[in-house]
């Protein structure tokens, strides 16, 4: 199928992408790599009279990085971001997830800013941004305005930017010290969306106690979710004493809007989910203690 008709606008600045969603409000979708967008519109899921590309504004690409932090701009390639030596190094969890991305030619297109922008609850990027804290920055005519990750993720597909703004980076926060990272998820053929998956970052002491564990999970209801009671109970443990098939059940023990499809029930994505968290937890904590 063909979409339906749209203008087709090609900003060369930013601010200039702002003016037109401005101009045009819901009427307008911007498009980066297409790679959700295209489908949905060639499906007519969706159809916009004005597509606005942001693909080609260099402004908004690249990998920069400071002593705290790592930045990544909305229009970066996920290719891009799984060949980083940057990313790789200073925000590791990134460039694991990143593989799990569908499939290179995927990669090659799709953007940093568009998976986070889209906001699928089983997609990598959204549990990644959510796990590692990190910042997003959103531009519209009136200015640019910080959104935290945790107040990102609105519901399914839906977020907390305007119609009127642009993603325009995403900001990563870098762990100092004796800290692990991992990705774990099940999907049914290499390169689909999770059936449900878990993300880890941990940091322990000198005395191997944990200082601090941050879990996100997605695949496990509309948006990508914290177990935030159990990251806490965390908190100061040894880590040998760590039950880790326990953690993982009582991870997603509370979840009630848990996915239901073709694909799987609500239960067995809820028990594959409890996998992931005791998958990602063990190698992550590995990871941490032989640093
Ligand atoms: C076969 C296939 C398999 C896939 N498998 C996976 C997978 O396993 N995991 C996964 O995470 N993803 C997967 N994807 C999706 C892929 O990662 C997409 O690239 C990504 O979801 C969207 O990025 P994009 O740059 O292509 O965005 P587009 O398709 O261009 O846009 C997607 C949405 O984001 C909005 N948007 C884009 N950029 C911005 C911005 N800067 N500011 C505001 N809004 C913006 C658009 O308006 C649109 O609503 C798959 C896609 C395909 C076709």
């Amino acid at each position: 199928m063909k979409p339906s008709a749209f203008e087709y606008h090609r900003p060369t600045t930013p601010e200039e992408a702002a003016e037109l969603l401005e101009e045009f409000g819901d009427e307008a979708k911007v498009i980066a790599g297409g790679q959700s967008l295209m489908p949905m519109l060639n499906l007519r899921l969706a159809a916009f009279d004005h597509l606005i590309d942001i693909a080609r504004l260099t402004e908004l690409s690249g990998i920069t990085h400071d002593s705290t932090s790592v930045t990544v701009g909305a229009t970066t390639k996920q290719a891009t971001i799984g060949r980083s030596t940057t990313i790789r190094t200073s925000v590791p969890l990134l460039s694991r997830a990143t593989s799990l991305i569908g499939h290179l030619p995927i990669r090659n297109r799709g953007t940093i800013g568009g998976s986070v922008a889209h906001a699928d609850a089983a997609a990598e990027y959204p549990a990644v941004a959510l796990t590692l804290d990190a910042e997003l920055e959103a531009l519209s005519s009136a200015g640019r305005r910080t959104i935290q990750a945790a107040e990102f993720f609105t519901g399914m597909w839906s977020t907390a930017l305007r119609d009127d703004e642009l993603l325009t980076k995403v900001t990563f926060p870098r762990w100092e010290g004796r800290s692990g990272y991992s990705i774990a998820e099940f999907s049914r053929r290499k390169g689909d969306f999770a059936l449900s998956g878990a993300c880890v970052a941990v940091k322990v002491d000198e005395n191997a106690r944990v200082e601090q564990c941050n879990i996100g999970l997605f695949g496990l209801g509309p948006v990508p979710m914290r177990a935030t009671a159990i990251e806490r109970s965390l908190v100061g443990c040894s880590i040998d004493a760590l039950e880790v098939r326990e953690i993982g059940h009582a991870a997603v023990a509370d979840l009630s809007s848990v996915p239901a499809d073709l694909h799987g029930s609500s239960a067995y994505r809820t028990r594959v989910g409890a996998t992931m968290v005791a998958r990602a937890l063990t190698s992550a904590l590995e990871e941490a203690i032989d640093d």
